[in-house]
């Protein structure tokens, strides 16, 4: 078993995709260049915020005899998993420099969401024009009523050749639907990421165009806006751009513009404001219009309890569902963990969220 005290020389350096968040019970560490993350204790990530870019030698001094078989441990644990690498050279400490927490963004909406039922009026393929010229790269169409093949085509067309880099459809069951339209729909179709087909007979997914584009079969139904905002581990997200976004913006609603079922544009369909329909007031405009942008800079440090989760980093957030629906910083309220206790539990079987679930009636609350 390796005994680093006797590698005094080398100096521990922290890799830069590496970066820990504490929580109030327990830390998180995630490797932002390989998408992975994990919890740790809270004394492993002050012992590498504490000691980055010091000498092995220094830092067994700092610790009583009887603690060096755990930084024994913890040392292994980090070089096994790539969190930090030993250097004889000090230079390499400072060459090494800390992620930088700012970014440049380009167009004023990155992303955004068409909901679209049997009753919308509206023309959702000038929408996606618009979008585009905006320099929206994801966008995604929610329909909760059949959407006919060649309206699929039409929206999945109007991104072809655009900024646009992905177009997700969540669409009902069809079983009319078969292979070769699904075919049709990809062939030329480039910028379709993902296809969600809920209220399908199971749970499966299968893959086209040489595995790269997934069409999901979900048993839940999905009726409404209301089934959005839920949290659960399978949705975070750990890389450079979403551990920046985190800081400073909400990694929901930052730069996201949205088009409900009726046609009102709004930050996203659930959220009670909107700033004009579609018929009378272009995306542009409800964009310029300053107060759209309030919820764009409510970040998880500003939010009740996500500001001691350990995963504010890799989570989402929702403005539109909250535990105080009277409070534009509570906690959201579709997630069922409590960071200080460090457990997962249903949402919505929380008596304590039983009357925000009846302020937003919501009706059929989804398993967490
Ligand atoms: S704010 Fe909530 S409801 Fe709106 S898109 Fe985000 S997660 Fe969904
Ligand atoms: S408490 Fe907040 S940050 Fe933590 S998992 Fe829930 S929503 Fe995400």
């Amino acid at each position: 078993m390796t005994c680093f005290k006797e590698q005094e020389k080398m100096y521990m350096i922290q890799m830069a995709g590496c970066q820990f968040v504490a929580g109030a019970k327990r830390a998180l560490v995630m490797d932002l260049h390989r998408g992975r993350f994990q919890p740790v204790p809270v004394h492993l990530k002050e012992l590498v915020e504490t000691y980055n870019g010091k000498q092995l030698g220094n830092i067994y001094m700092e610790f009583d005899a009887d603690q060096h078989n755990i930084l024994d441990e913890y040392l292994r644990f980090l070089l096994k998993e790539e969190y930090i690498f030993l250097s004889e050279d000090a230079a390499d400490a400072v060459r090494f420099i800390p992620l930088p927490l700012t970014t440049a963004h380009y167009s004023p909406a990155d992303n955004a969401i068409i909901d679209m039922d049997a009753q919308s009026g509206f023309d959702a393929v000038q929408l996606v024009h618009q979008l585009t010229a905006l320099g929206c790269e994801q966008i995604q169409v929610r329909a909760y009523s059949p959407l006919p093949v060649r309206e699929l085509l039409a929206l999945a067309a109007a991104t072809t050749e655009t900024v646009c880099r992905c177009i997700q459809f969540i669409v009902p069951y069809d079983d009319h639907f078969k292979t070769a339209d699904w075919n049709r729909l990809f062939t030329g179709h480039e910028r379709i990421g993902s296809i969600t087909c809920y209220g399908a007979p199971g749970n499966s997914t299968d893959h086209y165009v040489e595995g790269l584009i997934p069409i999901h079969f979900i048993e839940q139904m999905i009726t409404g806006e209301n089934h959005c905002g839920i949290f659960h581990p399978h949705y975070f997200i750990s890389n450079a751009s979403h551990f920046i976004e985190s800081h400073r913006h909400n990694t929901c609603l930052n730069r996201k513009i949205a088009v409900d079922k009726a046609g009102y544009i709004r930050n996203c369909p659930s959220m009670p404001q909107h700033y004009g329909h579609v018929s009378t007031t272009t995306l542009q405009e409800a964009l310029n219009n300053p107060v759209f942008r309030q919820h764009w800079h409510i970040h998880k440090d500003m939010v009740q309890t996500c500001r001691n989760c350990e995963f504010r980093h890799v989570c989402t957030d929702c403005r539109a569902y909250l535990e105080d629906p009277h409070d534009g910083c509570s906690k959201p309220l579709k997630c069922g963990y409590d960071p200080y206790t460090a457990t997962w539990t249903d949402w919505a079987d929380n008596p304590l969220k039983q009357a925000a679930i009846a302020f937003y009636e919501i009706d059929i609350p989804c398993s967490a």
